[in-house]
């Protein structure tokens, strides 16, 4: 379905990202995959997608607080294929903390990496995008997108911030062929939400399994976390010439969380 189009996904290197890149690449597309990790696994990973999927598939060690980096990403991109088709941006961290204590240089990194660095990605692909009078903008919310959570501050105001650039860009791109959504998944178990259930047990004072099953799939009415596969599907769908009407939307992925 997405032969000749070039996806450039950030935050790939693990989780949903690494997930995006491969159902991209099944489907036909060139992938750029980002992130962090250990040099020989991204390696293998981006050889993998090629052996797997016959696709070309290139690795951007941009670093999603430097702007100059960004750009670079996508500029590589558009040399090496041609085109920016699809753009995901999907890079996040988190960092759990009651307000009072949240570290400024979290707070910082967290809008850097989670919201600002959209903003300069699309600034760079768009153009090409609308040029092309074709265009993808998928960008990973979260239902903390809609809804907030305690010691989340930096987290859900950055992804509150995402819904609303995605809005934004949707109706500037509107009659350019280039749409622009969000996806807001639930609580998918990746690295991310992983690494958070030691914090949250400490700064709720209650164990981690705990934390598991009262906190995190306390909100999800399905009391199971969403696979990686669910949201990678439906950004496959937003990517086809069927989804061509959806732009600005903010859609949910996650068990009935926000219907509460
Ligand atoms: P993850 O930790 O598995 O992956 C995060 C990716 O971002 C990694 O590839 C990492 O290397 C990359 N990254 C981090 N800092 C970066 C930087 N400065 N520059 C470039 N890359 C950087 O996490 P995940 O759970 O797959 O999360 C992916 C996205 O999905 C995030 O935006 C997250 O907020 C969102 N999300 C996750 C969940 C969940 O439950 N896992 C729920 C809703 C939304």
């Amino acid at each position: 379905m997405l032969k000749d189009k070039t996806a450039v996904i950030t935050g790939s290197t693990s989780g949903i990202g690494l997930a995006y890149a491969h159902a991209f690449a099944k489907e036909g597309a060139n992938v750029v995959i980002n992130g962090f990790g250990d040099p020989a696994e991204i390696e293998k990973t981006r050889q993998g997608i090629e052996t797997e999927f016959g696709v070309k598939a290139l690795y951007s060690p941009a670093d999603m607080t430097k702007p100059a980096e960004i750009a670079d990403m996508v500029a590589l991109a558009e040399k090496t294929f041609g085109s920016v088709d699809v753009l995901i941006n999907n890079a996040g961290i988190q960092f759990v903390s009651p307000i009072e204590e949240f570290p400024i240089e979290k707070w910082d990194q967290i809008i850097a990496i989670n919201l600002t660095s959209a903003f300069h990605t699309i600034r760079a692909a768009l153009p090409g995008m609308k040029s092309r009078k074709w265009g993808r903008i998928i960008n990973t919310a979260s239902a903390h997108a809609l809804v907030a959570s305690p010691f989340k501050s930096a987290y859900v105001s950055a992804k509150h911030g995402i819904a609303g650039l995605t809005k934004t860009v949707a109706l500037e791109a509107a009659t350019f062929g280039v749409t622009a959504n969000a996806i807001c998944p639930g609580y998918v178990w990746t690295p991310l939400v992983e690494k958070q259930v030691p914090d949250q047990a400490k700064a709720r004072g209650i164990s981690e399994e705990a934390v598991k099953r009262d906190v995190l799939l306390a909100a999800q009415p399905t009391k199971e976390f969403v696979t990686v596969e669910q949201v990678a599907a439906l950004a496959v769908f937003l990517a086809s010439d069927a989804a061509a009407s959806i732009t600005g939307a903010i859609i949910p992925v996650d068990g009935g969380w926000t219907a509460a």
